[in-house]
């Protein structure tokens, strides 16, 4: 492989966290996410000290960097749900995630910011901010950074722009950094597949959260055309992103050193062929 590239994928932790950095290897990766719960529940519980360890000389043995496994916070999570039951609801499971991520040593947290669910974006963009500075409150001595997920501009999200990110990230002084999706920006009219489109999302970028904040990118395909707002993601090549996206995207440097995790369709054979095509189908060929 040309470079250093950071590649891996959204991996199942069914078998154990002690499993995912093997398994990590088996596909292809040097690098990965995990839930680090049952993502469809409020109820999570932490992993016990035999459980901790033997993550962690697994990822040594695998010799996985820390900075290069990353968590997703589950899909309940709403930091800006007017609903209060929710939203503290939100609060806390956020919370403990942190805590889970910090007794597994992984230091990055990706959280979608939230959906207002009608009541606005300024309430929205008011009411993740007020919510984290809960969750940074309570978990005041941890060092686990939250990474807000741009999102597919549908059902009240907040996150589908680089403003929105950045007012967030703003109104903290650390503990804040970005993921950037290659699906849901393409959802929401970012045009990665072309240059004139990576000029522009390269401004922006720099205009607002600034590219060195950063710190892993969701590679995805997408199942529908350019601000379609479906999210759908797609296997790699498969959709209209395509392998010459991917490959215009990729030559772009200030990409190239950030984590690629895949969230396409499928489980670890389908992630180790797109691992597979992205090597030899576009970062050979930059
Ligand atoms: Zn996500
Ligand atoms: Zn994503």
């Amino acid at each position: 492989m040309i470079k250093n590239f950071k590649i891996g994928a959204h991996m199942p932790i069914s078998k154990g966290f002690g499993k995912v950095p093997y398994e990590t290897l088996e596909i292809g990766g040097n690098s990965f996410q995990i839930f680090n719960h049952s993502p469809r529940v409020w109820r999570s519980s932490l992993p016990d000290i035999k459980e901790t360890t033997k993550f962690r000389k697994s990822m040594e043995e695998c010799k996985i960097n820390f900075d290069n496994a990353f968590v997703h916070s589950g899909y309940l999570v709403n930091l800006a749900s007017p609903k209060e039951e929710v939203w503290n609801k939100s609060i806390k499971l956020l919370i403990q995630e942190i805590k889970i991520c910090e007794l597994l040593g992984l230091k990055y947290l990706n959280v979608h910011p939230g959906s207002h669910l009608g009541e606005g974006e300024e309430f929205g963009l008011k009411r993740i901010v007020e919510a984290l500075k809960l969750v940074f409150r309570e978990t005041e001595s941890s060092n686990v950074v939250i990474l807000l997920e741009n999102v597919s501009p549908k059902g009240g999200n907040i996150g589908y722009k680089f403003e929105h990110l950045n007012y967030i990230m703003h109104a903290f002084e650390n503990r804040i950094a970005v993921t950037y999706d290659t699906c849901h920006g393409f959802d929401a009219g970012y045009d990665i597949t072309t240059v004139s489109g990576m000029k522009k999302l390269i401004d922006e970028i720099e205009n607002t959260v600034k590219i060195e904040n950063i710190k892993m990118i969701h590679l995805n395909d997408s199942k529908y055309p350019l601000g379609s707002a479906k999210d759908r993601h797609e296997n790699i090549g498969k959709g209209f992103i395509g392998i010459s996206g991917f490959r215009n995207f990729l030559s772009f440097e200030e990409f190239q050193n950030i984590p690629l995790i895949l969230e396409t369709p499928g489980s670890n054979s389908e992630h180790a062929e797109d691992i597979k095509i992205l090597e030899t189908e576009i970062l050979c060929k930059l």
